[in-house]
């Protein structure tokens, strides 16, 4: 079964089937009745191409906002949130993932976020349950 995903703006696209096509062209175009079924893309200098499509997400751009979180009195440099190799930030049972975060050597990527998620959890789970351990195991030995 074909599935497109197509972000508006920044369009980006998976046309295709297991080998997904990832495309970032200009969205031109959204044709179909009730719901999208083809999108227009046009790349600059060429004639706009149609493709089918299930969904058009907007991805519009958001002006990060960190909102009440600095009435809170949490550590914050340029905008993000500092935390240690823990996850912790300077507030106690408090901790961050992901690009909010800050610390020496920082890389904002996907799967940075992900490690940074499970390391947070897991250190938040010993704060909340000192029984608990930082490392819970590997699922796959789990009986
Ligand atoms: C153009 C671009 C291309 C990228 N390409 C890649 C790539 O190819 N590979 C890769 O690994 N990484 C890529 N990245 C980085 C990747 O997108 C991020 O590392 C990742 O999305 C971070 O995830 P996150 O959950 O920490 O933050 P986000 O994905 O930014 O999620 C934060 C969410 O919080 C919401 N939010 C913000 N403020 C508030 C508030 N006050 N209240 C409630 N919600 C709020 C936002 O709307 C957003 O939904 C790219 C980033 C950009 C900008």
């Amino acid at each position: 079964m074909k599935r497109t995903i197509l972000t508006a703006a920044s369009a980006l696209a998976f046309v295709g089937t297991a080998q997904a096509q990832m495309q970032m062209p200009p969205l031109t175009g959204l044709y179909g009745e009730p719901t999208v079924s083809e999108v227009e893309i046009t790349v600059d200098g060429q004639e706009p191409v149609r493709r089918p499509a299930q969904a058009v997400v907007a991805a519009l751009g958001f002006i990060a906002d960190l909102g009440p979180l600095q009435q809170w009195g949490i550590e914050v440099v340029k905008r993000h949130v500092v935390v240690d190799a823990s996850m912790r930030t300077n507030l106690p049972r408090v901790f961050a993932a992901g690009d909010i975060t800050e610390y020496p050597g920082k890389v904002r990527l996907i799967a940075v976020g992900f490690g940074e998620a499970a390391t947070a959890v897991n250190n938040a789970a010993v704060v909340i349950d000192p029984t608990a351990h930082v490392f819970p195991g590997h699922s796959s030995e789990a009986s």
